[in-house]
């Protein structure tokens, strides 16, 4: 009986065969490195990256579609399936030596953000990433000061990484037709930090509470956290508004405490 795509794990299986090549060309997988492909599926994207002949490992949660995968690794020597939550997987056991990983998927909308901060713990562990997410998600991660888009996902992610909006891929492709238009981004982490916050935790706390209340100005969205002289003293005005700021903004105001 076919597979019939849950909502709760985020299901929406590419099926149009133009756009899988499309994003395995623009992944470009090479015989040498170490691919993580988190949600397989139906194996859409994964036949043709263990094709490639990568070692490739997928990560699904969903059990019902662990034989056709297992299918498909019974063609493929190099390819290993791990039957678990990427949210909580440890990133860390896969890596052998000095290799880092390249990891991609078609991500399952519904977890995208936490996932993608799961991602950013093991961002050193990491050599590149290609998903496809909605939309409206990519347009935030690779926004800059200044856009709607720009928010907390922007500068977090961007702290860490450098982020590309590839192209888009409209509901037809995917099979059911999800209602919004998607997107392949592609984060590649940057060789070393451009700008170091001294306390990471505060750095997310004054970048949390900033856009939490988006349209206040700095002085009061962050007056629990710095107060108007602190702000000042880090050369930023605090009567703007966050979406002025800059990452490097950012990082100068939580290093000013
Ligand atoms: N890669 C396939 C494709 O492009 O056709 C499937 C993409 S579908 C949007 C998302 C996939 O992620 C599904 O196979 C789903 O079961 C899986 N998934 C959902 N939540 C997951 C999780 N927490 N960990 C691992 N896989 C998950």
């Amino acid at each position: 009986m076919p597979h019939q795509p849950r909502k709760r794990f985020g299901q929406n299986f590419l099926h149009d065969h133009h756009i899988i090549q499309k994003i395995v060309k623009v992944i470009n997988p090479q015989s040498n490195e170490h691919l993580i492909e988190i949600g397989p599926g139906l194996g859409a994207l994964t036949q043709y990256l263990a094709q490639a002949g990568t070692q490739l490992e997928v990560i699904e949660i969903d059990r019902d579609l662990l034989a056709g995968l297992t299918n498909l690794a019974e063609q493929h020597a190099n390819l290993t399936i791990h039957h678990a939550d990427a949210l909580k997987f440890d990133f860390n056991r896969l890596v052998k030596s000095s290799e880092r990983l390249r990891i991609v998927g078609n991500l399952p909308y519904n977890i995208s953000t936490p996932l993608l901060f799961h991602l950013i713990n093991h961002i050193q562990l990491v050599k590149d990433m290609y998903f496809m997410l909605q939309k409206e998600v990519v347009e935030r991660l690779a926004a800059k000061p200044g856009e709607s888009a720009y928010g907390r996902l922007s500068v977090m992610v961007q702290y860490y990484c450098q982020v590309s909006y590839l192209f888009t891929v409209k509901p037809g492709a995917f099979y059911p037709a999800p209602k919004v238009d998607s997107a392949i981004v592609r984060l590649i982490p940057h060789p070393a930090l451009p700008y170091v916050a001294k306390d990471f935790n505060f750095f997310s706390q004054i970048v949390l509470h900033a856009f939490n209340q988006r349209r206040k100005t700095l002085q009061n969205s962050l007056k629990t956290l710095l107060t108007t002289e602190q702000i000042k003293a880090s050369g930023i005005d605090p009567t703007i508004r966050p979406e002025q700021l800059s990452v490097a903004d950012f990082v100068q105001l939580s290093n000013q405490v």
